[in-house]
């Protein structure tokens, strides 16, 4: 789960991490509301969405006067801002963040991530930062720090340093440096993160440490005992389309493809996409029904993909076995009846009760096509959306 910069900065201070003073504001007029609470200047206006790259995208405004703030609110609040992360489509902009300027002598990357090839938390570090990072990573993967952490260790002094020492951090600030590096490490732990990152985290000219963005991804899984997390949720910031899915327990996620497909078995719906791709097209989405799904959940996937107006053709690949093909069949037809079905809908089923849930199909005068196994299937789907 992700949260806004100005949300992970409150988690940074309860860290005592630093960060510049700063107001977020849910409405325009909050926001201009807060303009006030400075007077020292330049004061940065920030748009708060979950994308990375807002300030190349003209999300992020270093304004010099108080009427220079007032109008980079004006202009941002509300504003549909496109950045490499947001898709062309881009993102409004519901939230200001209102901060006091920095004086920057140096931009730093930090973050820390899990390494699942080592089993352990890996801190990335470099004096590239403020870039993207991906780039550096590419062109230049010299450029990148990277310090090892066994979980079950903990993090050392001597890593902490190591990261310190790489980074080029100035004599005066390697204590508060080191001191973050730490706090930051238990916010990842603690709350049970994935990944938290800094980018830019600067040197300021009288050699201080601060964080002047902050992302932080929870592991989803883990709320269960963060109850406090849960809240900072913003459902404006997720696919309509996938939070529609959990609130039935699907598992779904939306991709770039035109091939609708319902499978159950997070296994056989990995199966069922390559064999999309492999026949040459591209699924639209992820979408496990899971085993013991009931016809309910059947027809509230199937009403959920039709809704996706990007899906020209959908794939129905189900091997009954806990969840029986009659059942599935059932909620097939109930979906149709309410949606109506536009678009062509190919059905491969396999397993228990096989014969009844075909039966199901074929009395319900729905436009179906069945398919005779998966390579038949595949090439079906694929001919469907050519
Ligand atoms: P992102 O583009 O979404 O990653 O947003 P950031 O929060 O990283 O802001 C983008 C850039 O704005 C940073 O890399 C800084 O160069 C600049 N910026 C942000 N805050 C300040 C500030 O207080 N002073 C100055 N001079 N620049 C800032
Ligand atoms: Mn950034």
């Amino acid at each position: 789960m992700k949260i806004h910069e100005y949300q992970a900065k409150e988690l940074f201070r309860e860290y005592d991490i630093p960060v510049p003073e700063g107001y977020a504001a849910l409405s325009r007029d909050e926001a201009l509301e807060n303009i006030k609470k400075f007077d020292t200047f330049p004061i940065v206006v920030k748009a708060q969405i979950h994308a990375g790259g807002r300030g190349k995208g003209g999300g992020v405004k270093l304004a010099s006067t108080k009427e220079e703030a007032e109008k980079f609110v004006d202009e941002i609040f509300g504003m549909t801002l496109v950045t490499h992360q947001t898709g062309p489509d881009g993102k409004e902009v519901k939230r200001i963040l209102i901060e006091q300027g920095q004086n920057i002598e140096k931009e730093l990357y930090l973050s820390l991530l899990v390494d699942r090839e080592t089993a352990s938390i890996v801190i990335m570090a470099s004096r590239e930062g403020g870039m993207d990072i991906e780039e550096v990573a590419a062109k230049t993967p010299e450029k990148i720090i990277k310090v090892y952490v066994d979980p079950l260790m903990g993090i050392s002094g001597y890593q902490l340093r190591q990261v310190a020492f790489g980074l080029k951090i100035p004599k005066n600030a390697l204590k508060e440096f080191t001191g973050m590096v730490k706090n930051f490490y238990d916010l990842f732990v603690q709350k049970d993160c994935t990944m938290v990152e800094i980018n830019p985290l600067i040197i300021t000219s009288d050699e201080r440490v601060t964080a002047l963005d902050a992302k932080v991804d929870f592991d989803s899984n883990a709320l269960g005992r963060h109850k406090e997390l849960i809240k900072l949720r913003d459902l404006d910031e997720e696919d309509p389309l996938e939070v529609e899915a959990s609130k039935y327990n699907l598992n779904y996620i939306n991709l770039d493809g035109n091939v609708g497909n319902i499978v159950n078995g997070a296994g056989l719906a990995m199966a069922t996409m390559d064999i999309i791709k492999n026949a040459g097209a591209e699924p639209a989405n992820f979408m496990d029904v899971g085993g013991g799904a009931t016809a309910e959940m059947v027809e509230n996937a199937f009403r959920i993909i039709l809704a996706d107006k990007k899906v020209k053709a959908v794939l129905i690949n189900i091997f009954g076995g806990i969840l029986r093909c009659d059942v599935f069949a059932l909620g097939v037809v109930e979906a149709a009846k309410k949606t109506g079905i536009t678009i062509p809908v190919i059905v491969r089923m396999e397993g228990t009760n096989v014969e009844k849930g075909k039966e199901i199909l074929s009395g319900s005068k729905l436009e179906l096509t069945s398919a005779m196994d998966l390579a038949d299937a595949a090439e079906k789907i694929a001919a469907a959306v050519k």
